[in-house]
């Protein structure tokens, strides 16, 4: 339903009870990013730690959510274990079209469970169960109890997390509707902390859309531009694991924790090889033409003779980087098992592998010994891998309790910082160079996404400071208004600002889609006021040595030039945190 102030149901999980509150300010914040800051600033506890019972838990929608293909991300943002800041971490699956039927553009959860629990939410319903019985599951148990304990196959969706959740390992996801996840920095121990094993969203509701002649015309052009362009070859053919071919032929594919950056080997770990090999089938978020996500298989014998079961495990890009070339893994079929394992955890498979990276090289110089790592860590051993990624869920000892708190903890107790591929948190699956080592270690969500770097890398051998960094303060204000629509960023190609403001104009937004820009600028402050308020200094950030000893096609990596970048970026993230919101 169109309107002009947004509906958040805020659930308190102390009480078991919650209330649907008004907030105001679509026109200033539109919904997705901005709408997770101004509620973070409303319920968030910048002077609290992370597992505070107090900290919210929040998950938003944007204002074409449902009404256009492709705005199918939901924004989740908290107070993040692994560096105590505001966070936040997107997905997609179900759960916002979800969360759109069950007419919220919010969900808050403030307070922490008396027993374990999970929350039941709809457009007239609002549950805290108790489910002592659920702590402790695997991921996909929990999964397989919660979609027989809540029917509505289609319209629910699922958040759950699993055994690195509960245990508070700030490596610990929300898996989302099986195939998606709320991966990075954390947000599974946030639930933990909360006793919250599961949200189960109910779109029980049903919501109109505009009866205007523009509305379907602009709809079937907005879908025939998403189906109709290379969109669809790019992503739905052999998806993102496309990235790894290409990379590993420039020299800027992470291979062995970073000590390479190409190898022959990989050609068993291509796209091209997990699609003849393994490739099952396609999947797509609820409201997507695309279908980007691969879903291949893994298959265990449980008993003799000849007796098999299967899984189905997607894959993409960065899980394969990050279980794969990361940990000299060079069979597509033992990257997916690898894939399932971490992800029966409840783990982030980036975070997960790039600190077992890490591990392994530790093992081998020294700095470490299996009395630390329990297994003999070494790269390309799939089993010995399996084995210490449990230990990591779990927190077997000392040494994976402080890993699953951030490689760069472990190494700062145990040593070997320079060579932990930490950019803000593990490094994503690109190794091009300066500007995309800078964009990810200051980035907002250190992510590959925040805004894209590694493109730049890729198009540009000049090395101007000032143009490589205002490149990246504008893609992220582009993509900031992106996902505050909540889009998915794939789609960034259609969704001009132009094509954004018709959407808007269509549903009624009128006012959003004459400020733009005005608005994508305040976001951007917004959120960068609410994580430095929250404690991070720009100014702080290490880049390890490691990624100064690569060479990428370009050549060897230039230090003068990432310590300039570096410097000038965090200057102009301070100023973007600081400038007045008006
Ligand atoms: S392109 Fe992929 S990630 Fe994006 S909405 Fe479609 S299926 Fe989901």
């Amino acid at each position: 339903m169109i309107r002009d102030h947004f509906r958040v149901l805020v659930v308190d999980l102390a009480t078991g009870r919650g209330s649907v509150v008004s907030v105001e300010g679509r026109d200033a914040v539109a919904g997705g990013s901005g709408l997770a800051a101004m509620l973070f600033a409303k319920y968030g506890r910048a002077d609290k730690p992370w597992d505070d019972p107090a900290q919210p838990l929040i998950f938003t929608i944007g204002p074409l959510t449902g009404y256009f293909p492709l705005m199918s991300k939901t924004v989740c943002a908290f107070k993040s274990p692994y560096h105590d800041h505001y966070a936040e971490s997107h997905a997609g699956g179900r759960s916002a079209l979800s969360l759109r039927f069950a007419d919220l553009d919010g969900l808050v959860i403030i307070g922490r469970a008396e027993k374990p629990s999970c929350v039941v939410v709809g457009s007239r319903r609002l549950e805290v169960r108790e489910a002592h019985y659920l702590w402790g599951m695997d991921l996909q148990t929990t999964g397989k109890t919660l979609r027989r304990m809540f029917p509505g196959s289609g319209h629910r969706s699922i958040l759950r997390i699993g055994p690195a959740g509960e245990q508070g390992s700030a490596m610990a996801c929300i898996n989302v509707d099986t195939n998606r996840h709320f991966g990075r920095l954390g947000a599974g121990a946030v639930m933990g902390a909360k006793r919250l094993k599961g949200i189960v969203i109910l779109g029980d509701g049903i919501f109109p859309l505009p009866e205007t002649k523009e509305y379907p015309k602009l709809f079937q052009e907005v879908y025939r531009k998403l189906t109709d362009t290379d969109m669809m070859d790019k992503y739905h053919n052999l998806g993102t694991p496309i990235n790894v071919a290409v990379l590993n032929g420039i020299r800027a594919l992470p291979i062995r924790n970073l000590q390479q950056t190409s190898d022959d080997a990989t050609d068993g770990i291509t796209g091209e090889r997990f699609a003849d090999d393994t490739l099952l089938r396609h999947m797509a978020c609820a409201g997507c033409p695309v279908g980007c996500i691969h879903v291949g298989f893994v298959r265990e014998k449980f008993m003799e003779p000849n007796q098999y079961l299967y899984r189905q495990v997607p894959y993409d890009h960065e899980p394969i980087f990050a279980v794969g070339s990361m940990l000299g893994m060079t069979d597509a079929f033992k990257v997916l098992a690898l894939i399932d394992a971490v992800d029966k955890q409840g783990l982030d498979v980036m975070s997960a592998g790039v600190a077992l990276a890490w591990a392994t090289e530790a093992l081998e110089k020294g700095i470490l010994s299996e009395n630390e790592t329990l297994v003999p860590l070494k790269f390309g051993d799939e089993q010995t891998y399996r084995q210490a990624m449990q230990h990591l869920a779990t927190g077997a000892n000392e040494f994976y309790r402080l890993l699953g708190q951030g490689t760069m903890k472990a190494a700062a107790y145990y040593g070997g910082t320079e060579f932990a591929c930490v950019l803000g948190q593990e490094m994503g699956g690109y190794a091009t160079g300066e500007v995309f080592f800078v964009s990810q270690a200051l980035g907002f969500r250190h992510s590959h996404l925040d805004s894209s770097g590694y493109s730049y890398d890729q198009k540009h051998t000049d090395k101007n400071v000032g143009d490589a960094v205002g490149f990246l303060v504008r893609d992220e204000r582009e993509r900031v208004f992106l996902t505050s629509m909540v889009a998915c960023l794939f789609a960034r190609g259609v969704y001009s600002e132009a094509v954004l403001a018709d959407c808007l104009r269509s549903v009624g937004y009128s006012t959003l889609a004459e400020n733009i820009a005005a608005v994508s600028n305040s976001i951007q402050k917004l959120r960068w006021k609410t994580r430095l308020a929250t404690g991070f200094d720009p100014r702080a950030v290490t880049i390890p040595k490691r990624f100064t000893e690569i060479t990428t096609w370009k050549g060897k990596v230039d230090e003068g030039y990432l310590a300039a970048l570096k410097e000038e970026y965090a200057r102009r993230i301070l100023e973007m945190g600081r400038e007045d919101q008006g």
